[in-house]
């Protein structure tokens, strides 16, 4: 496995890889669930690229950029360990140089739910990946349903800009309990650990009164919002369900695939979860 931190050593490196080429774009302190992303571009893609770069410009200034969890030696470790073939570790300085100035913003599925909280997250988000497009130039880019309104922005950029790739997205992967695998997850004390469990269970109940019949969107949103505010440690920040496409919000029957998403406050650490239902 190959680790190159500057522009010139990717496109050389690059140069030397066999198509298809698979990247798997990541922030690192990597866990199953980048892992799922990595092994499913192993799968489909004779070649293997991963990148680490915390992006400075998708968070906030009170968000947790200086506390983002980092730990290099371990994510290489891991990722030696899925046969992957390249690892790109960029720097502030050669992603964002001093006279930056150029933005990529994606407009209508940018504005609900994450956009909405995350005022500039979107913008940051599209910039880097555009930027790791056009150095990595891949055949195929995975992404996790963890994120899912980032894939659906992603997907948009794409088809926008005629990128020639093909975006993978990899379903969720949990912990045991139910718990949507997330690098914040290590903020959680242990009682808040515990108490997270109530985003996967209170999405669940939804699918199940989906599948039992229920077909109004806002039955199906109260039902999530009860049952988080029956958990004292938590707090909800937004609970949505919406086109599954242009995450606009269901105002009366689902009809198609829905997306239940939402974000929830434990103490100051902040998760998502979502889960689709119908088809
Ligand atoms: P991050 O390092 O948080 O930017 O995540 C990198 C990629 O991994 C994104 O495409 C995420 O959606 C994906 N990802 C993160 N957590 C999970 C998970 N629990 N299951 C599947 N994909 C995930």
């Amino acid at each position: 496995m190959k680790v190159v931190v500057s522009l010139e050593e990717l496109w050389e490196a690059r140069r030397s890889l066999k198509p298809p080429v698979g990247l798997v774009p990541t922030m690192g302190y990597l866990h199953e669930g980048h892992l799922s992303l990595v092994r499913a571009a192993r799968q489909e893609c004779a070649s293997v690229v991963a990148s680490i770069f915390v992006n400075p410009t998708q968070f906030s200034p009170t968000e947790d950029l200086s506390t983002y969890p980092r730990n290099l030696k371990r994510d290489l470790d891991l990722l030696e360990k899925e046969g992957t073939d390249l690892v790109w570790t960029p720097t502030e300085e050669i992603m964002y140089p001093a006279d930056f100035q150029t933005w990529i913003l994606v407009e209508e599925v940018t504005k609900p739910l994450e956009g909405a909280m995350r005022p500039g997250h979107f913008r940051g988000v599209t910039t880097v990946v555009a930027k790791l497009f056009n150095a990595v130039q891949p055949d195929k880019a995975y992404f996790g349903q963890k994120d899912a309104q980032q894939a659906a922005v992603i997907r948009q950029m794409v088809q926008d800009l005629s990128y020639k790739l093909q975006i993978v997205v990899c379903p969720i992967v949990r912990e045991a309990d139910g718990l949507a695998m997330s690098s914040r997850n290590i903020y959680l004390n242990p009682a808040e650990r515990m108490a997270a469990t109530v985003l996967y269970h209170s999405l669940s109940a939804a699918k199940q009164a989906y599948a039992d019949g229920e077909r109004q969107a806002d039955k199906l949103r109260q039902m999530v919002r009860q049952n988080i505010e029956a958990e004292p440690l938590a707090k909800l920040q937004y609970i949505s369900c919406a086109n599954s496409l242009t995450l606009r919000e269901i105002q009366d029957e689902i009809q198609g695939q829905a997306l239940l998403s939402m974000a929830v406050f434990f103490g100051k650490t902040r998760l998502i979860d979502n889960m689709l239902i119908g088809d």
